[in-house]
């Protein structure tokens, strides 16, 4: 089973990723289920339900670029640019759906019937139903599959086990298959932990880095507001989403307002010169090359810039 698992993830055809999300549904399935000796029947919406969270992350969030086959978009990044647009979100996946359960059963909908017609039965091209039972069968030509009307794959027992056991080692091969072919199309900082993660991340606390921040300026650094000790927010300069780590060079002091208002997009292009004047000045200067490309590489991949109210950075 784990040759089997290594040569569907790292060999074969990879015109999208798709049975990279189907490995990954897997995983994370299994993880979830207690063992029993039996197998398990698995609905195609339950696996198009999380296939929406995985490209969710990808295209709202990181803005990956899936179009290896340039004029070939992956349906299911249709379906979301469709429904859900194709700017940056700076909203978590929890809330962006919170109020707009319809548009989710949607979207889960159109990824059940759209998405699965090849995945499925070509994951396991040999056709020994090692991991799962499909109802997909050959059409004449012997190549395609005929859509099935069961809308379902039964989970072998023993597949279960083997995925529960071997699950981290699994889950690692995965994520480095998957980045390898992401980062032919994708420039983008962290590749690897954002492949990993693909949901809502656990932040870490940035309260160590208020004291001093505090210690540089005591100015909100986006409109200049006087800052009280209760009312100091953090802010990642480059958004946290596109540079996935917590760096002082990239960190400013704001108040709640400009904070809210900016949340995990890009600030106005005045405000790069005002950081690199603050790093030059607190010995952090060696990332300010870095700060640019950085900036310019994350507007690129997508992410917006919002408009900050009374702006002070224009009169650094
Ligand atoms: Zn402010």
């Amino acid at each position: 089973m784990k040759h089997l698992f290594v040569s569907i993830v790292s060999k074969g055809a990879k015109s999208n990723t798709y049975k990279f999300a189907l490995a990954k549904f897997l995983l994370d399935y299994s993880k979830t289920q207690n063992l029993k000796e039996e197998d398990y029947e698995i609905s195609f919406y339950e696996i198009a339900t999380k296939f929406l969270e995985y490209y969710w992350f990808q295209e709202c969030k990181y803005k990956f670029k899936q179009d290896f086959n340039k004029d070939k978009m992956p349906v299911v990044i249709r379906i979301i640019q469709e429904h859900c647009g194709t700017e940056y979100i700076a909203d978590s996946y929890e809330k962006y759906f919170k109020n707009r359960q319809e548009l989710q059963e949607t979207l889960i909908r159109e990824i059940e019937k759209k998405c699965f017609d090849n995945v499925i039965p070509r994951f396991q091209p040999d056709e020994q139903n090692e991991f799962y039972q499909h109802f997909y069968s050959r059409a004449k030509d012997g190549k395609a599959y005929k859509s099935s009307s069961e809308k379902k794959i039964i989970l072998k027992y023993e597949a279960l086990k083997f995925f529960k056991k071997e699950n981290e080692t699994l889950s690692k091969i995965l994520v480095l298959e998957w980045a390898k072919f992401l980062e032919k199309t994708n420039f983008t900082p962290r590749l690897i932990s954002k492949i990993e993660l693909m949901k809502d991340p656990k932040r870490n606390s940035l309260t160590k880095f208020r004291k001093i921040l505090m210690e540089m300026e005591e100015e909100c650094f986006y409109c200049g507001t006087k800052l009280e000790n209760t009312d100091v927010h953090i802010d990642h300069f480059i958004p946290w989403s596109y540079i996935y780590e917590d760096e002082l060079w990239n960190l400013v002091q704001s108040c709640s307002k400009c904070n809210l208002i900016k949340s995990d997009s890009l600030p106005p292009k005045d405000c790069i010169e005002k950081i690199v004047i603050r790093n030059e000045q607190r010995a952090l200067s060696k990332w300010n090359s870095d700060i640019t490309d950085y900036y310019e590489n994350c507007y690129k991949a997508g992410f917006q810039i919002v408009n900050i109210e009374n702006l002070q950075c224009n009169r650094a």
